[in-house]
């Protein structure tokens, strides 16, 4: 009888355990910028952000609509922006990046991948002048640079101090997650680069999308490769707040 109390406290205990390390490090999707939802903590805004935290990492993908309602949201739902291991930024539309002024005033350093497109608005860095075209039959002075142009051209960038890894194709990010990399073929959107996260995890590959604008059966296409079974979150959470 002892051994069975015993045995059963073990479990119990073995239970509790188990818990506290879920709730340590917990799994899942905190809603932070949407259009949806009734509850009365947060601003609901046209755009959408999202915390992941998934195997101990901490992920901001998006940031919402305005800075100052990504704010507002962001302490309403008591989450620590200045503990991140990466930002996500979907791509450059206003209702997905509007929030970063916010993010680089309480984490200035943080590493954020965002999409890479010439003259984008997180920057670029082509590999030569090579894109322009040159006509050395101008005068001089009617000619780039005098016709000397340097051999490399940066381009400026809306955020010139913030830590962005450009991307312009499919990579794995940390292990298990990567980013997808696609390009909208798409009337209104035409060449605008979008980048998905994917999570692999043992019910599949988790799918965290902004837009979609290169299309989701595209996004979903390319996971398979990753997994063959991608499961998508987004827009299934009906209301800002915490998904498991
Ligand atoms: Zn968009």
């Amino acid at each position: 009888m002892n051994r069975h109390i015993s045995l059963r406290a073990l479990a119990i205990i073995i239970v509790l355990l188990a818990g506290m390390a879920a709730a340590e490090t917990p799994n899942r999707v905190t809603i932070l910028y949407d259009s949806f939802g009734k509850s009365p903590s947060v601003t609901m805004d046209w755009g959408f952000a999202a915390l992941v935290e998934y195997g101990g990492k901490r992920i901001l993908f998006d940031t919402g609509n305005n800075a100052s309602i990504f704010e507002h949201n962001v302490k309403a739902l008591g989450v620590d922006l200045g503990n991140l291991d990466f930002v996500v930024m979907s791509h450059r539309h206003g209702d997905h990046m509007g929030g970063l002024a916010y993010l680089l005033k309480v984490n200035p350093t943080v590493k954020i991948y965002a999409p890479k497109e010439r003259s984008g608005v997180y920057g670029d860095n082509p590999l030569s002048s090579n894109w322009y075209r040159k006509d050395p039959s101008l005068p001089v002075e009617q000619r780039y640079y005098g016709g000397a142009p340097p051999e490399i051209i940066h381009m400026g960038a809306a955020w010139p101090g913030a830590n962005f890894q450009l991307i312009d194709k499919n990579a794995e990010i940390a292990p298990g997650m990567f980013l997808i990399a696609l390009v909208s073929d798409k009337p209104g959107t035409l060449e605008l680069r979008e980048l998905s996260l994917a999570i692999r995890t043992p019910n599949g590959l988790v799918l965290v999308v902004g837009c979609s604008h290169p299309g989701v059966e595209h996004i979903v296409k390319e996971a398979t490769a990753i997994d063959p079974h991608p499961y998508p979150v987004r827009w299934v959470a009906p209301d800002p707040g915490t998904r498991s």
